[in-house]
């Protein structure tokens, strides 16, 4: 990066900084995309006439309301809830609902903003969006999460909307929540819509939604690999998370061949060193998914398997590590533990799990690395692939939906090499999937003049 350029990062970031104090997650999320970004900005300086970065980082509208409910036994409680609408440059603001007790201001506009360019990658017409509450459903009857959704639609449906905002699912919101969600919603505004995306088969949903991110995770790095002319088969592979995305990586990934030998929640990992096979993971997703229970219990229930209380699963020797729990999940020592440990590809399922100082360790190293804005965007084209059913009131079968997520998946990727190749030959795939995200939501806005 030339003098200028470096100059142009450092005064954004500060500004950036000064403006929005105590958002640690934002300020990241924003300045990974500006270093990549900054040569082509300042290469074209229309864009800093046009103060582009600074509209992008200014989400166009956030609502931020009052949750009240009611617990089993009549007690009162309140949560926050959020809705982050950050750019409607490309179709309707699109993104995922997280509840989590983490959830804050700074969390979802990190992850609207990566949304954004994620959504652009996708090629398909969707805005970015993020929203949640600190409303934490461990633990809770399935009454008093529904009388939760209840309560935060009772609110957000005054804001959102088939051509206006399509929420999903992310941590914490699953075909349950969106299921009570979509229910308010119906009763409130009086209309069957594709307000809401996640839905159940037999309500709109589309095939293959709730596999679409873990599987597109997997077909991307089926991509990179075929860069190196390697494949999933016979390769070890480390696995973060148990939920929605961990649990569909696993299962591609064990398709395409590979052995996967760890899972883990926010309490610990396990370690299975003869690999999960088709009823291990039936019961993880009976685990997880019905009786909400801990990963712990799988190495109650299987021999041989090692739980790793409090710890992450990165110092287990591997070649792939699929990263698909949360933010900030691999940090300085994980990623020095797995370079040491073998790996050579990681692929991010979850947005943003790797750290400034972990990525650098990874490219320094000539690791293949993806961030989760072009690794896990299967999830979100494929939401963008259930509003298009909804609208044309028409339902797709599997094949047809898998054929349009593997393309996605390929295209995305042909675009992170056309932008990400750096001379030596080395794809960036942070810096393609950036360059490849902005350019065109930065030429929408500047079509649609200053709004
Ligand atoms: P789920 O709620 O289904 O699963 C989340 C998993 O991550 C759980 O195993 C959870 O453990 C674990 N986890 C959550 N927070 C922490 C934490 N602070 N430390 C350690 N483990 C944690 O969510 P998803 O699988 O849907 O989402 C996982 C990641 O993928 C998120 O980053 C999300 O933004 C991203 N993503 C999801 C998409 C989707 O379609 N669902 C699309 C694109 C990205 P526990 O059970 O203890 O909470």
């Amino acid at each position: 990066m030339d003098k200028f350029t470096r100059k142009f990062v450092d005064n954004f970031m500060n500004e950036l900084i000064a403006r929005n104090p105590g958002e640690p997650e934002f300020h990241q999320a924003v300045r990974e995309v500006v270093e990549s970004v900054a040569p082509y900005v300042t290469e074209n300086p229309y864009l800093i006439d046009l103060r582009i970065l600074e509209r992008m980082v200014e989400p166009e509208r956030v609502i931020m309301f009052r949750v009240p409910w009611t617990d089993d036994l009549g007690e009162i409680h309140i949560n926050k809830g959020y809705r982050v609408q950050m750019n409607s440059a490309l179709g309707p603001y699109k993104g995922g609902l997280r509840f989590h007790s983490s959830v804050n201001l700074s969390i979802l506009k990190f992850l609207a903003f990566e949304q954004t360019f994620k959504n652009s990658l996708t090629t398909l017409p969707m805005g970015g969006g993020k929203g949640g509450s600190d409303f934490n459903p461990h633990g809770k009857s399935d009454a008093e999460v529904m009388r939760f959704c209840q309560s935060f639609m009772t609110e957000l449906c005054k804001h959102i909307g088939p051509d206006t905002d399509i929420p999903a699912g992310d941590i914490g919101v699953g075909g349950r929540e969106i299921g009570y969600l979509f229910g308010q919603y119906k009763r409130l505004r009086d209309e069957f819509t594709g307000t809401l995306t996640g839905k159940g088969l037999a309500w709109g949903g589309s095939l293959l939604r709730p596999e679409a991110t873990g599987y597109g995770v997997c077909y991307f790095a089926q991509e990179m690999l075929a860069t190196r002319g390697k494949s999933f088969e016979g390769q070890t592979v480390l696995i973060s998370g148990s939920g929605n995305v961990a649990q569909y990586a696993a299962k591609k990934a064990m398709a395409l061949g590979a052995k996967v030998v760890s899972l883990s929640d926010s309490n610990g990992s396990i370690y299975d060193p003869a690999g999960l096979d088709e009823e291990k993971l039936a019961y993880v997703l009976e685990l997880k998914n019905i009786k909400r229970g801990r990963i712990k219990e799988y190495a109650e229930r299987f021999p041989g398997v090692t739980y790793m209380e409090g710890r992450r699963p990165w110092s287990i020797p591997c070649e792939i590590a699929l990263p698909c729990a949360t933010q900030n999940e691999i940090e300085k020592e994980d990623a020095e533990a797995l370079v040491k440990g073998g790996c050579y590809c990681v692929v991010e399922g979850a947005n943003m799990p790797t750290t400034p100082e972990a990525i650098a360790i990874f490219q320094n190293a000539g690791l293949l690395y993806s961030p989760g804005k072009a690794s896990n965007a299967g999830g979100v084209a494929t939401s963008g692939l259930e509003m298009t059913q909804n609208s044309i009131r028409q339902k797709w079968t599997a094949e047809e939906v898998d054929e349009h997520l593997h393309r996605i998946m390929s295209d995305i990727h042909a675009a992170c090499l056309k932008y990400g190749t750096e001379e030596n030959g080395y794809v960036n795939y942070v810096k393609g999937a950036n360059i490849a995200g902005f350019i065109k939501v930065a030429g929408a806005m500047v079509d649609q003049g200053l709004v």
